[in-house]
């Protein structure tokens, strides 16, 4: 039996990633870590994460507070011992996925999750640029020092054994004009999401190079696919239309992304654990790059509605990178191949949204939800800076 802990794994690409390894590996069983910000949601996990399996820490220092109404009706473990108790259980029985909700940045849980597998993928951080903006102080906390946390509890309790794959992200490299970042170039971070990842992914190679600690970092572009909090440009954008509402574009609306599908792009996350090797950083770029507008306007074509009607341009978010781009040899080398286009894609992704609509309509009209957009957006609007 292959045991494997998953930070983040109730976001979008924890989750995707834990749904194509329960297909690739027969015998594998998760432990995923999660506080459940407003991103998380075991909804991500369903089937295959029973309410029974749901553990919420009630232990241990920590700068967060775990939030009331997404804990709500979980049962709560008072110590260390009764979490190892409760893994020790899962461990035994037939059942594949347990959460434990807590967060990056409280030691104690870590540890102990720690002691059960020395195989580790850390999806966990705060992840939405535009909230950084305005929240910078939960990216430094959970990206940087949550991080840390990390790399100290597998220090303390597994050395130099296992493997421990960091998910850092393109945007470290910042905005990349002409040509294509390499694993060595610069970094020249502008947002404090990327700075916060950044300093991350140093922080887990410093981990490798003072204490050897076996470390790979996996730097992906921008994903796309089912399960993405409808905040992000795509599922947001596919929303929108389907409320009958326009679709925000920054600025002119030429910022060029490239995209890759989350079934891609976990596959290239778990070749890069099994293959890639210790210490090293790989990009995963994906294989469509395109100007939002053009994203805007393929998505109003499949919702069979006038662009012109149904997009709108709004005041450019400060510090916005024109482009990123990723040079993906090193991982081409492993044999890594693409095995979905974008506009194939892009149509699963749509239809994944319309037939899940209720669900994700009422996330967006979440009271916190909400309030972060509708100062975001309404900033967006007035003609002074934000
Ligand atoms: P997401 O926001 O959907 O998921 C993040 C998850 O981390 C959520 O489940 C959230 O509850 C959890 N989390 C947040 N703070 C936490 C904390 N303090 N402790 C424990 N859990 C916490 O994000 P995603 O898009 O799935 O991104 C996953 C990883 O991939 C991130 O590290 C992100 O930087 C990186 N990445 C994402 C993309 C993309 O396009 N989505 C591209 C490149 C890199």
């Amino acid at each position: 039996m292959n045991l494997y802990i998953v930070t983040g794994g109730a976001g979008f690409i924890g989750s995707n990633f834990i749904r194509y390894l329960l297909q690739k590996e027969k015998d594998s069983k998760f432990i995923v870590y999660d506080s459940l910000t407003y991103s998380g949601l075991p909804f991500n996990l369903f089937p295959f994460l029973k309410r029974e399996n749901i553990f919420v820490v009630s232990f241990g220092k920590d700068f967060f507070k775990l939030e009331k109404s997404k804990v709500k009706g979980y049962k709560k473990v008072y110590s260390k011992k009764d979490l190892q108790k409760e893994i020790d259980k899962f461990i035994l029985k037939g059942d594949r996925v347990l959460l434990v909700v807590a967060s990056i940045t409280n030691l104690e849980p870590l540890k102990v999750i720690m002691s059960f597998t020395d195989n580790l993928f850390h999806f966990a951080a705060e992840t939405h640029v535009d909230r950084s903006i305005i929240y910078p102080h939960r990216f430094v906390f959970t990206d940087v020092i949550g991080t840390y946390f990390l790399l100290y509890a597998f220090k303390e309790i597994n050395g130099q054994r296992g493997k421990f794959l960091h998910i850092s992200t393109d945007e470290i490299y910042g905005e990349i004009l002409k040509g294509k970042a390499k694993e060595n170039s610069p970094f020249y971070p502008s947002s404090p999401y990327s700075a916060s990842k950044a300093g991350a992914d140093r922080l887990v190679y410093s981990f490798y190079k003072t204490y050897s600690l076996p470390v790979i970092i996996v730097r992906p572009s921008n994903v796309f696919g089912e399960r993405q909090f409808p905040e992000k440009f795509i599922p947001l954008s596919i929303m929108k239309i389907l409320m009958k509402e326009k679709i925000p574009l920054y600025g002119d609306g030429k910022q060029k992304r490239s995209w890759i599908y989350q079934e891609d792009a976990v596959r290239g996350i778990y070749l890069i654990f099994k293959k890639g090797k210790i210490g090293e950083e790989y990009n995963l770029p994906g294989n469509t790059e395109l100007e939002n507008v053009r994203v805007a306007e393929i998505i109003c074509d499949l919702a069979g509605v006038e662009k012109e009607k149904f997009i709108e341009f709004v005041k450019d978010r400060p510090a916005h990178d024109r482009r990123y781009s990723l040079d993906g040899s090193k991982l081409f080398s492993l044999g890594f191949k693409y095995n979905w286009n974008f506009s194939d894609a892009i149509k699963r992704t749509f239809e994944f949204y319309k037939e899940n609509f209720k669900f994700y309509k009422k996330l967006l009209k979440e009271k916190k939800v909400k309030k972060f957009m509708d100062i975001w957006y309404s900033n967006l609007k007035k003609k002074d800076e934000v």
